[in-house]
């Protein structure tokens, strides 16, 4: 084989993997796209679940309107932290105690006392 063969069955060969590269990037796009027009369609359908929910509320004069657009606005301009609820008693599902939650340990889907943890 001479030297320009063996340059050219290189350049085949670079030119194969790039292909290779190319099929394999294009059907990654197909899968990301299709994963997207999945996830738009749902945000589609929360906000129409969303819209009925509050039209069914504001009817029932459970709602206001204008409160939910006015804390939108704000929180588009001024993004608020969610709040962590304040310590407050609760009730052990173990014992049935009564303790301040900041002191609760969860247990699976349950939270204990600490009594309850320590003496597992
Ligand atoms: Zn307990």
């Amino acid at each position: 084989m001479s030297t320009r063969d063996l340059r050219q069955n290189r350049k085949l060969r670079a030119l194969e993997e790039a292909l290779e590269q190319a099929t394999a990037i294009k059907d990654t796009v197909g899968a990301v796209s299709s994963g997207v027009s999945g996830v738009r369609e749902e945000v589609r359908e929360l906000g129409r679940v969303v819209h009925v929910l509050m039209t069914l509320l504001a009817e029932k004069g459970l709602l206001d309107v204008e409160e939910i657009r006015r804390r939108l606005a704000q929180e588009a301009t001024s993004p608020t932290k969610p709040v962590e609820a304040a310590p407050h008693p609760v009730t052990c599902v173990h014992c049935g105690n009564k303790v301040m939650s900041n002191t609760m340990v969860k247990v699976g889907a349950d939270r204990w006392c600490q009594t309850c943890t320590t003496n597992l």
